[in-house]
């Protein structure tokens, strides 16, 4: 199947008593319907990553995740969808859960290697497929400079100026393509960069490698709640109420860690009465149903 996907991302807002006191109009970029499992960000960062595999005529996608990815759940979709063989390297010890599930379902092939191991991933590649000579590396989460392309694409669909941009970070591939989008419009959009990881400094040069031009944005280190997937109560019932009033579903591990610092900063007085704030949903719901039992307060 030829490499499109139509992809649907509106615009919706969201609308809070805080927002309305302060002033301020903030909305959220449904990246999240592009696919149900594809989701948000993943799309946009494989899309490139399949046109290029194509173009060589590489027909076996090898990619490399933790066994909670959304990345590798997303091109195992993306390879059957497009017709692609696909292989997953997941760290760490053969385990059973439903992203898993969802990968084998659509044919992904799955190969545990050690926590080691896992750290060498060109190596990986080599052992498992270097006489492959269908198989096309993609590297954990997705990270490459098509992704970046692919990223930047999200700024073109933009119907309006807006003074802040929110997007949530962990390898800081999509925000280097939206900040890379935002330079190529000329916007002088103030945008925000959310860590979901702890000492979320590194963030920094993981996005200015991919920037051909420097650019000056903000980078929120303290919204990462104990480190990577860990959560606390606090953003838990933060994540139940902003579900429960909006209709929008978002989870603890990226989109709700990004849109409490948004909450946050509003709260703090740090926009301008009157600012338009987006906030893009990258998506990852799969990342909720691996948490249902956090969710305490639920009855
Ligand atoms: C993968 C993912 C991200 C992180 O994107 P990076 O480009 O790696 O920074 C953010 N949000 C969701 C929902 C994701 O699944």
């Amino acid at each position: 199947m030829p490499i499109t996907l139509d992809i649907f991302s509106p615009i919706h807002r969201w609308q809070h008593p805080l927002f309305t006191e302060k002033g301020l109009n903030v909305f959220i970029k449904r990246d999240d319907l592009i696919h149900p499992l594809i989701s948000g960000n993943k799309w946009r960062k494989l899309k490139y990553a399949l046109l290029k595999a194509q173009a060589e005529d590489k027909n076996h996608l090898v990619t490399f995740g933790g066994a909670y990815s959304n990345h590798l759940l997303a091109t195992a979709a993306a390879a059957a969808q497009f017709g692609f063989k696909a292989t997953g390297i997941v760290r760490g010890e053969e385990v059973q859960n439903d992203t898993l599930f969802l990968c084998r379902l659509h044919s992904m092939q799955l190969i545990f290697v050690s926590r080691d191991a896992y750290r060498n991933k060109p190596a990986l590649f080599e052992e498992y497929f270097g006489s492959d000579e269908q198989a096309y590396f993609i590297d954990e989460g997705g990270a490459s400079a098509e992704a970046v392309q692919g990223c930047s694409e999200l700024v073109n669909e933009l119907p309006r100026v807006y003074e802040h941009l929110f997007c949530a970070c962990g390898t800081g591939t999509t925000a280097a393509g939206i900040i890379t989008g935002l330079q190529q419009h000329q916007l002088f959009t103030q945008f925000h960069a959310v860590p979901v990881l702890k000492n979320g400094e590194f963030m920094r040069d993981e996005i200015n490698r991919y920037l051909t031009i420097p650019f000056s944005y903000q980078l929120h280190t303290d919204y990462h709640f104990g480190g990577y997937a860990k959560t606390t109560p606090e953003l838990l019932q933060f994540v139940q109420n902003f579900i429960a009033t909006t209709g929008i579903l978002i989870e603890p591990v990226y989109t709700g860690k990004m849109l409490y610092a948004l909450f946050d900063r509003a709260q703090r007085n740090h926009f301008a009465s009157g600012s338009n704030i987006l906030a893009v949903h990258s998506g990852g719901m799969m990342g909720l149903l691996g948490m249902k039992d956090r969710f305490t307060t639920i009855k």
